[in-house]
């Protein structure tokens, strides 16, 4: 029987070999943000299941039976769930404008998607930087929960914040430094 990729009008390619293996999924309009070069990577892979609503939140755990309360570890007020921890959890808030006035970069946390695609910002740089921000807060929150749960103990959100950012700053010193834009030094060299 003919495989689909012989159909392709050129004859085998290795091209049309790969497609026909690989599930081809939608494009989603996060993949940008997730799969932005300046993340770092680990912090891709948390928001990438955070966009399928992957991550084993309390919610998914009672509906398994594995728990029972629900009430977010790190609040301590609502119910967690996905859009909880990541958008409506006051802590979550709070590092989100923490960030946003450290990096003189306001964008829109609720919908960081079309920020993301469409932002004017001083430069290429500065946009795809306050992209990897974002996603990093996302992981670092996850991360937060999980230590919360654990420990009982939750970072204040100022330490988040500046964990986040040195992490991101030492992915941007790994690019040779003079590469950097007049603009971009001067707008790295204000965030303290
Ligand atoms: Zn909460």
């Amino acid at each position: 029987m003919l495989g689909l990729w012989q159909a392709s009008p050129k004859g085998y390619t290795v091209a049309a070999g790969y497609d026909w293996l690989r599930v081809v999924a939608p494009k989603v309009p996060w993949r940008h943000l997730c799969w932005n070069v300046m993340n770092v990577p680990r912090t891709s892979f948390i928001f990438w299941a955070c966009q399928h609503r992957k991550l084993l939140t309390l919610d998914r755990l009672q509906k398994r039976g594995i728990v029972q309360a629900t009430t977010c570890f790190i609040c301590g007020i609502a119910p967690e769930n996905h859009e909880h921890l990541f958008s409506l959890c006051e802590y979550s808030r709070r590092c989100m404008e923490l960030m946003q006035q450290k990096i003189h970069i306001r964008f829109v946390d609720a919908n960081m998607v079309t920020w993301f695609s469409k932002a004017r910002t001083k430069s290429r740089l500065q946009r795809v930087v306050a992209g990897a921000c974002y996603v990093g807060l996302l992981a670092g929150i996850w991360q937060v929960r999980n230590h919360a749960r654990l420990y009982h103990q939750v970072n204040a959100p100022r330490v988040l914040v500046n964990q986040v950012w040195r992490n991101i700053k030492e992915r941007l010193m790994q690019r040779n430094r003079r590469m950097l834009s007049t603009i971009d030094q001067q707008w790295i060299d204000s965030i303290v």
